[in-house]
């Protein structure tokens, strides 16, 4: 058949008026779907990659203060000279190339009844849900004399960049003979082996280059993550257990630091013991990061109370809380369980903006340690939510430990294992 121009515009018209009334509706859903995340950390740049990828239509925005992210994970490997700490750094570039618009400012006030967030800079984001991914807040005055301050003499290095810089210096000034004292925080906080992972890293510094010299931890605690695995590294490579050990560790009540002084390099403990340092590394107390106590998302606990199955908050609909701030029960705080609930969270907000009922998800997480040279050890889980919705709890069998009687190659493949699954969540966080 052969049109006439008059029949073609006709047509035409007749067409666009027709897709005019499929797409209008189509065009408007699409539009209306915002999801603003709070924080670009390793919770927060996941699940924004992740609803991006769930359903490109999502205008997802992504505000964190930083142009560069360090990575606390594998920051002990800087600590113990290892590694240099801008091989932990990460931009987010890959994140603008999947489509989010990322605004680097600090999120003030979230505003759930209005559904929008505040920022420092001024600016206000509506949303139709929100995820908020802070990680943690220090909290310095736990310790009678500790203060952002102080850490400015008595690092914490418990968020990386300058702090596990300073960390690293103040060892490499130190003299052959000196003391480190590592104050290891009380649970619940971030990255449960990783105290004990940055004590292996110091002696490790130590047995190289300052053999005169000791790590002595001071904890709150009576028994700490993969400790029997530690403790046998610690006696093969440092002799842990000896009068000549590079470590000791100084379990709790007793051995709680209740108070520090930064000029004179002390800590005391709850048992009134005062333990003079050379090089003093902080670990205080922690809660959810500053703007979910803010934002009223925290119970008393100091942290944020979720549903499990889509990590919204119990307190405040609309909004989801995940990494390190959020209540995971079972699950650690760590990078790879953050990750795990970004995807999580991502996936459940993509169907509940589509109406659609949250599947039941699994979860995931693994932490290497690295111990010393050729020399690492991890714990492995997958984890289920409980029937009632109430516990995500690993599944019996699926996951557990480097066994107590791994031959040395496999103690050494870890540390390979380790490198590689660096390279992995990087890449699937901010790549
Ligand atoms: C020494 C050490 C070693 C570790 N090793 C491992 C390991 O081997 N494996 C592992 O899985 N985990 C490890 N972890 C733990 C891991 O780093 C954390 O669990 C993980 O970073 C938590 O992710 P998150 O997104 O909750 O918080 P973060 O990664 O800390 O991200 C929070 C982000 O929110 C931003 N933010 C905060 N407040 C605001 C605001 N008001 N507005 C906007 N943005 C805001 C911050 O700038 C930050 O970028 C380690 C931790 C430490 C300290």
């Amino acid at each position: 058949m052969k049109l006439s121009r008059r029949d073609f515009v006709k047509t035409g018209a007749t067409a666009t008026a027709a897709l005019g009334l499929l797409s209008a509706p189509y065009l408007a859903r699409a539009a209306s779907h915002r999801v603003v995340v709070v924080g670009g950390g390793t919770g927060g740049a996941t699940a924004a990659k992740y609803l991006k990828r769930a359903d490109p239509a999502i205008e997802v925005t992504l505000i964190e203060p930083n142009e560069t992210y360090y990575t606390c994970y594998l920051s002990n490997e800087v600590i113990g000279g290892d590694r240099q700490l801008d091989t932990l750094e990460h931009g987010y570039d890959g994140l603008r190339a999947h489509g989010i618009r990322v605004v680097h400012d600090t999120v003030t006030a979230i505003d759930p009844e209005a559904r929008a967030v505040d920022t420092a800079g001024g600016e206000r984001f509506e949303y139709d849900r929100c995820v908020v991914a802070p990680g943690i807040e220090l909290l310095y005055d736990r310790i009678e004399g500790y203060s952002e301050a102080a850490a400015e003499t008595l690092p914490h290095a418990w968020k990386a960049g300058a702090q596990t810089a300073l960390l690293r210096r103040q060892l490499e000034e130190m003299a052959d003979g000196g003391t480190v004292v590592l104050v290891a925080p009380p649970n619940p906080f971030r990255c449960p082996p990783g105290p004990y992972e940055r004590a292996s890293q110091i002696a490790h510094y130590l047995k190289g280059h300052k053999p005169k010299s000791k790590v002595i931890i001071l904890d709150s605690k009576q028994a700490f993550s993969k400790q029997g695995l530690f403790t046998q590294g610690w006696e093969r490579l440092y002799g842990f257990g000896t009068e000549d050990s590079l470590i000791e560790w100084h379990p709790g009540p007793d051995a709680a630091v209740v108070r520090v002084e930064a000029e004179g390099m002390v800590a005391e403990t709850s048992f009134g013991d005062e333990i003079r340092a050379d090089v003093m590394n902080v670990i205080p107390p922690q809660r959810a990061g500053k703007i979910a106590q803010v934002a009223g998302l925290a119970d008393d606990s100091g942290w944020c109370p979720v549903d499990k199955r889509t990590f919204e908050s119990s307190i405040h609909p609309g909004i989801h809380v995940i990494g390190d701030a959020c209540i995971a029960t079972k699950m650690p705080k760590s990078g790879y369980s953050a990750n795990s609930q970004g995807k999580v969270a991502a996936a459940a907000i993509a169907a509940l903006l589509k109406g659609e009922e949250p599947g039941t998800p699994s979860y995931i997480n693994t932490c290497y340690s690295i111990i010393g040279t050729d020399y690492g050890i991890s714990v492995a889980a997958v984890y289920r939510i409980s029937e009632d919705g109430a516990t995500i709890a690993p599944v019996e069998g699926a996951g557990g430990l480097t066994p107590s009687d791994a031959p040395d190659w496999a103690l050494a493949r870890e540390v390979q294992y380790a490198y590689s699954w660096y390279n992995n969540i990087t890449h699937d966080t901010f790549g």
